[in-house]
């Protein structure tokens, strides 16, 4: 304060507590970088780190390692025991994890089950998995929560800067991309990003892409191969595989978009347009006063995603008027192990309910084979065509082959051998005791129309009936069981 000469006389001073002020803004700070169920960074913060750390990578010339981590089968825990276990398994693997990691090191909740961890300064790839193998060790001991044991396990992918990408979105692509090679082989475990992958996703994207414009176009075909009783080269049903014809007229073959399989909306919407044009094509040779053989067709896991596949394909065998026992659904075993695989087994009870026939294809390539037939509704196994490339010339295969072919009888299911390419696999397979076989030796797939030459030639006209899992006992067998039986024909 000063008098009316100018001169100092006093010094007043104003202060001020902010105190709960600066602890309000830090206490926002904290809420809006941090997940309240973890107290984890969030995603926001993690990104931002992420940018940071990139951003100083750079200038320094150091390397910088990202971890994503995806918990197995964390929706089944929540499914089956309820959201505060899965909260508490969140809760308990965060803490052990953060607990755990090296000081240079950073783990962020990305949402769900999705956590990321950053590591700065790192040395090169092998220091990265060494951490995310510590990770993995945290999820060793058990976490219960009321009593029962929840741990699930965790599938890790990993990119390192700037090896792999050179800003922050780009190395969240290349771990993702990592995780989720890891996950389609299987899941568990850490994969380091490759360039590899980034053909592999190439190569599938424009395979998907493939899929969506046969789909749009309409220009899917089934194909038939003829499945014939080895003993005497008799016709006895088709497989129907899928084909396309493009503008130039030419037939392709699935492989050219066998990445479509995986994916539900492609998948289905090729399924879709097979079935009406099998049907189609039964329901033509029908009008033409032909015989009608049981056809099998292929299902691809995915299919099964959405709990509908059996009630659309009765309904659409209920359109066109074809009985649901000449149809025959194909799934490989692999189907029964996977995510969802109870809205398999529901599909297939309630198919084989209707009379739809059940095949497991590529028998003997899965895990625990001949358990699948004790807990499944199946009325057909097909040996699968690695097992006949090579039963000639190892014993062993042999044994498999025989084990099968006398299995079938014993538990009423049909045995069918595939890719049977020369008269000595032929040979073995019949003294092997498998009565079908499917192959080049016979035939390849053919067109609708070359189908119709076949069946003309079936005469008098006959409709197979298989003696295995048959759900009505066919009237006037000729022949002993799983013979040719000769039943009425529509026409009459
Ligand atoms: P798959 O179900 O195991 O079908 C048998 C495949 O083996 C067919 O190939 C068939 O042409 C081929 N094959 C048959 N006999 C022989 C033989 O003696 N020797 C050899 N080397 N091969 C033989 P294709 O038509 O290329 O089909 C490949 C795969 O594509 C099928 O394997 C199946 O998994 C899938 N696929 C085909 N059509 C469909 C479909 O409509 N839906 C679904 N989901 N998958 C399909
Ligand atoms: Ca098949
Ligand atoms: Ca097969």
């Amino acid at each position: 304060m000063k008098d009316d000469q100018g001169r100092t006389t006093s010094i007043l001073c104003v202060s001020r507590d902010v105190t709960l002020q600066r602890e309000a803004q830090l206490r926002l700070k904290v809420a809006s970088e941090v997940d309240a169920l973890t107290e984890l960074l969030n995603r926001r913060a993690m990104k931002s780190r992420l940018n940071r750390a990139v951003t100083r990578a750079r200038q320094t010339g150091s390397r910088v390692g990202l971890l994503l981590i995806d918990l197995d089968h964390f929706k089944n825990v929540n499914d089956t025991l309820g959201h505060p276990a899965g909260d508490h398994l969140l809760r308990v693997l965060s803490r052990r994890v953060k607990s755990n990691l090296p000081a240079s090191t950073t783990i962020g909740r990305l949402g769900g089950d999705e956590f990321a961890v950053l590591i700065e300064d790192v040395g090169d790839e092998q220091q990265v998995v060494g951490i995310a193998h510590q990770i993995l060790k945290q999820i060793v001991a058990p976490i219960t929560h009321s009593g029962r044991v929840i741990n699930g396990g965790m599938s890790m992918g990993g990119a390192l800067f700037p090896r792999d990408a050179w800003d922050a979105s780009g190395l969240m692509a290349c771990a993702d991309t990592a995780l989720n090679d890891l996950k389609a082989g299987g899941r568990g475990g850490i994969r380091m990003f490759s360039d590899r992958m980034t053909q592999a996703a190439q190569h599938a994207a424009s395979q998907l892409n493939l899929a969506r414009q046969i789909i749009r176009n309409r220009v899917v075909e089934p194909w038939y191969q003829p499945k014939v009783l080895l003993a005497d080269g008799s016709l006895i049903g088709f497989e129907a595989l899928l084909r396309w014809r493009d503008p130039d007229g030419t037939i392709h073959l699935p492989g050219s978009v066998a990445e479509a399989f995986k994916d539900y909306e492609l998948a289905s919407g090729l399924a879709s347009q097979m079935h009406d044009r099998i049907l189609a094509d039964m329901v033509a040779w029908r009008d033409r006063g032909l015989p009608l053989l049981p056809i099998s067709i292929n299902a691809a896991p995915v299919e099964f995603m959405r709990d509908d596949f059996a009630v659309r394909l009765l309904q659409r065998l209920d359109a066109h008027g074809i009985a649901p026992e000449l149809i025959e659904i194909e799934v490989t075993e692999h189907i029964l192990l996977e995510r969802g695989a109870e809205f398999v087994a529901n599909a297939l009870r309630v198919l084989k309910a209707n009379g739809v026939r059940i095949s497991l294809d590529d028998f003997g390539t899965g895990h625990s084979s001949f358990a699948h037939l004790r807990d499944y509704p199946v009325d057909n196994v097909k040996i699968d065509r690695s097992f006949v490339m090579r039963m000639n010339g190892e014993p062993t295969i042999l044994a498999i082959v025989e084990a099968i072919s006398r299995l079938g009888p014993a538990l009423a299911i049909d045995v069918i051998a595939e890719g049977v390419e020369t008269d000595r696999q032929r040979e073995t397979l019949a003294s092997a005791g498998c009565r079908f076989g499917q192959g080049f030796l016979f035939d390849r797939a053919l067109s609708a129309e070359a189908v119709i030459a076949r069946l003309e030639k079936i005469d008098p006209p006959m409709t197979w009936t298989p003696h295995y899992g048959r759900r009505k006992p066919a009237p006037r067998p000729l022949a002993g069981p799983g013979q040719w039986t000769a039943l009425p024909s529509p026409k009459g």
